[in-house]
């Protein structure tokens, strides 16, 4: 399939979430980093957001509560190039009433290639990128070869 490139800027559009049992982590971390996230535009579900907002003292785009559609909100700002860079620490360890939103945004996440981190150690190596302070082309595969397939109806029965 052709591909297209999405130009992900110099100051990224990153989305945080954390599930409860994983909040502290995502606070440490994003502590530990206030510096390098400062410019970037950060985005984040309800509860997470808060928590973030108080901690870090910087601004930050909050949405509805994941469990309330807040991930699926990320999701849409995906498909809509709004979100770029996603952090996403959900739990292994328990189910979530959400949980089809959760493996709907890992898959939109996937669909339109963004850089993805679901534990810290991977966050870790993402935000310390040289390519996070770049202009980066984004390749996402051609979806108009899709949008645009042939569909047969059949032979209408009377
Ligand atoms: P929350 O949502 O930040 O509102 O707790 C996170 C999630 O469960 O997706």
């Amino acid at each position: 399939m052709p591909q297209k490139k999405y130009p992900m800027e110099h100051d990224k559009k990153i989305a945080l979430v954390a599930h409860d049992n994983k909040k502290r982590d995502l606070v440490e971390w994003a502590k530990f980093n206030r510096v390098l996230l400062a410019h970037h535009q950060i985005y984040a579900t309800g509860t997470t957001g808060k928590i973030l907002e108080t901690q870090l003292g910087l601004k930050i785009i909050r949405l509805k509560s994941g469990p309330l559609g807040g991930d699926q909100q990320i999701g849409a700002k995906i498909v809509e190039n709004k979100v770029d860079f996603l952090i996403f620490f959900w739990d292994p360890l328990e189910p979530q009433p959400h949980d089809p939103d959760v493996k709907a945004l890992l898959r939109m996440a996937v669909v339109w290639n963004i850089p993805i981190a679901c534990n810290r150690a991977s966050a870790d190596f993402m935000i310390s990128s040289p390519l996070m302070d770049k202009v980066y082309d984004r390749l996402v595969p051609d979806y108009d070869t899709y949008t645009t397939r042939k569909i047969e109806l059949g032979e209408k029965s009377s």
